[in-house]
């Protein structure tokens, strides 16, 4: 049963909703021991809810288990974003996509493992003492990141339930992808960021996955909207979804020979006929543009946390740069000082106009350039990630410049702003395989359109 049908049923009283959601409970806390998909498992609030709904079932998202990535904050749950220095952490507010779901009779069931604060395409890179999510298919594999968790639960749920995650420059397409489920990032500014814990503010969108593609619109249609607290936000009508003219990005091509194969053959099975397009400037540059424009975005937005308003609590030093020092050298990981060592550097005076600036000039180069190629397209479509879900030990073995590389295909419309979804198109090596496709702006009518269910 997909979560339409369940819902519908939900509405009708023909399912106990208590009953159900400790079944749910009960399930995840289970596959949790060994798969690790859940920071928090939020047993208390989801029965709360459940009791509340039960009395009265109303709503789009009708008793249905929703889990929220840990940087989307849940009024009186921990939420983290998987870092430790947010440890204790419990907003007391709901962000605005989970306050919208909420009110559709959604259930929230738990936080969702992440790379800390985003900063990752395997969910490796998971904070001090959090553990690392592991793939569905292959217990010694990664789910993806940075949004591993909610792909990974969304794959074994033998249950209805929808993810809603988020993605900064992949990290929704990129674990659906590994873990063989569908993931929607929307338009930048579709989907209130109000209670998103940022990684980068004029990258970060809040997103959706499930099993299905009509799983993931019915969560959209909830989450999406304009919201005050969010000046970034935006009503948009929907547009057409007529999708007439497809392409395939031709730099996208040069990857695995067997995830090429088997784009090309989902878009054959479809009857969809396609050009080959190619966007250079994308192909060439996106990735590093990228890391410049997300690492600056990120050191300042990390500035906030020292040790003395959220979270991790430390007894106070004599000065205000020993005890900032302590916390962050205590509760940030590697990958994230990295980052605010990248961020700050590209943002410092004198080197400013050489990389932000720089990388800020060559984003709008890119946004024309796929402005371009949707003059003439519906949608394109590129494999959404170069390999197949790496092991583990394999990807200790990268050094951190490899790790980027492998955003070469995501990253694009995420600097764009263009919604993106990946959908499974079968396995290879008995492990998921993705197909990636990118529509025009406020275009997610097309995608849903093309992924069909
Ligand atoms: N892998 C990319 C990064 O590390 C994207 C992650 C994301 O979308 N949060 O920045």
């Amino acid at each position: 049963m997909n979560a339409i049908e369940f819902t519908e049923m939900a509405r009708k009283k023909e399912i106990d909703i208590v009953e159900h959601t400790c079944q749910v409970i009960e399930n995840i806390e289970k596959i949790n021991k060994n798969y690790h998909y859940f920071n928090t498992i939020s047993k208390e609030l989801a029965i709360e809810q459940a009791k509340k709904i039960a009395k009265s079932p109303k709503g789009t998202l009708c008793g249905l288990p929703v889990s929220v990535k840990d940087c989307i904050c849940v009024k009186g749950v921990e939420s983290t974003a998987g870092s430790k220095i947010l440890k204790g952490y419990r907003p007391v507010f709901n962000a605005t996509a989970v306050e919208n779901a909420i009110k559709e009779g959604a259930i929230i069931i738990g936080k969702t493992s992440q790379d800390e604060f985003g900063f990752g395409s395997f969910n490796v890179n998971v904070g001090v003492d959090f553990e690392m999510p592991r793939n569905p298919f292959d217990i010694e594999r990664c789910t993806g990141g940075s949004s591993g968790g909610s792909a990974g639960v969304t794959q074994m749920a033998n249950f209805p339930h929808i993810s809603i995650a988020e993605s900064t420059g992949g990290s929704i397409a990129c674990p659906a992808s590994f873990c063989g489920v569908a993931g929607i990032t929307p338009t930048y500014g579709l989907v209130s960021r109000y209670g998103l814990i940022d990684y980068a503010s004029s990258l970060d969108k809040i997103g959706a996955m499930a099993k299905t593609a009509s799983e993931c619109r019915l969560m959209l249609g909830v989450i999406k909207g304009k919201d005050p607290k969010d000046a970034t936000s935006i009503d948009a009508k929907e547009g057409d979804s007529a999708v007439k003219k497809v392409a395939v990005i031709k730099e996208a091509l040069e990857v695995d020979e067997k995830i090429k194969d088997m784009v090309l053959k989902a878009l054959d099975s479809k009857g969809i006929k396609y050009d080959i397009v190619s966007l250079p400037l994308t192909a060439k540059y996106a990735n590093s543009c990228y890391y410049i424009l997300a690492t600056s975005e990120a050191s300042t937005n990390l500035a906030k946390f020292c040790g003395f308003k959220y979270g991790a609590e430390f007894s106070l030093e004599d000065s205000y740069n020993a005890h900032f020092t302590k916390a962050r050298s205590a509760c940030f990981g590697k990958e994230a000082k990295r980052r605010i060592i990248l961020g700050t550097f590209a943002r410092m005076a004198g080197f400013r106009d050489a990389f932000y600036l720089k990388a800020a000039k060559v984003r709008t180069m890119i946004i024309n350039e796929y402005k371009q190629a949707f003059s003439q397209y519906d949608a394109l479509v590129s494999p959404t990630m170069p390999v197949l879900a790496p092991r583990l030990d394999e990807l200790s073995k990268l050094t951190p410049l490899q790790s980027y590389m492998m955003d070469v295909l995501t990253v694009g419309p995420n600097l764009a702003g263009l919604p993106h979804m990946s959908i499974n198109i079968g396995f290879s090596n008995r492990l998921p395989v993705g197909m990636m496709i990118t529509a025009d702006h406020f275009c997610e009518g097309k995608l849903f359109e093309m992924a069909g269910h």
